[in-house]
């Protein structure tokens, strides 16, 4: 039964495909990528989409999302199932270029939308915080490393985790404890959550 006080799934998208408040700001224009539907058991919270999102208009449609899935240990098939998984960044627009790196995702967006977005999910039963800036959105200021260490902490509702970019590779060697203690247990709450 749909509850009235949730606007509609679809005019939610909608409004969010048509959003150009900070698009001065974007380098390619605006163009939000997202995963969303009603009975997604699983989010995963990012950070913004990187250029190749932005021209495919997939989430993790790239070589960071290969990483993620096998995280996970999801197949693309499972990942892309919208009634299973949400996706949604922290930002929806590829923001641009930083220092050292993709810019920080734009801060109009999450005010915006984010309260919206997760009073659809309401089947949802672990969230993923990928990344520093969604981790810091989520649960405030602390090192990504010593965070996604203290994972068990957070479980059974959230796991933190690095934002797999080529870089994540260097990390993992540096933290060889994240293959061998978190992947593990991110595999089973990711069944879990699924089942
Ligand atoms: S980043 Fe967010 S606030 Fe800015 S244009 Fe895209 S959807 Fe709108």
């Amino acid at each position: 039964m749909t509850d009235p006080e949730v606007e509609s799934l679809q005019d939610l998208l909608d409004q969010i495909a048509a959003c150009r408040v900070c698009g001065d700001a974007l380098p390619l224009g605006p163009r939000p990528v997202l995963q969303l539907s009603s009975t997604a058991r699983i989010l995963v919270a990012s950070q913004a989409p990187g250029t190749w999102v932005h021209e495919s208009g997939v989430p993790f449609a790239d070589a960071s999302g290969d990483r993620l899935r096998a995280w996970m240990g999801v197949t693309k098939d499972e990942f892309y199932d919208a009634g299973r998984i949400a996706i949604v960044p922290l930002g929806l627009c590829y923001p641009g270029r930083g220092a050292g790196g993709d810019a920080p995702p734009r801060p109009e967006c999450a005010p915006l939308w984010r309260n919206r977005i997760m009073a659809q999910l309401r089947g949802l039963r672990l969230t993923l915080l990928v990344g520093g800036h969604a981790q810091v959105d989520r649960l405030g200021r602390a090192p990504m490393t010593e965070r996604v260490r203290a994972f068990r902490a957070y479980l059974p509702d959230v796991v933190p985790l690095p934002h797999p970019s080529w870089r994540s590779q260097m990390w993992m060697a540096r933290n060889p404890w994240f293959e061998a203690d978190v992947l593990p247990v991110l595999r089973a709450a990711v069944r879990d959550a699924l089942a």
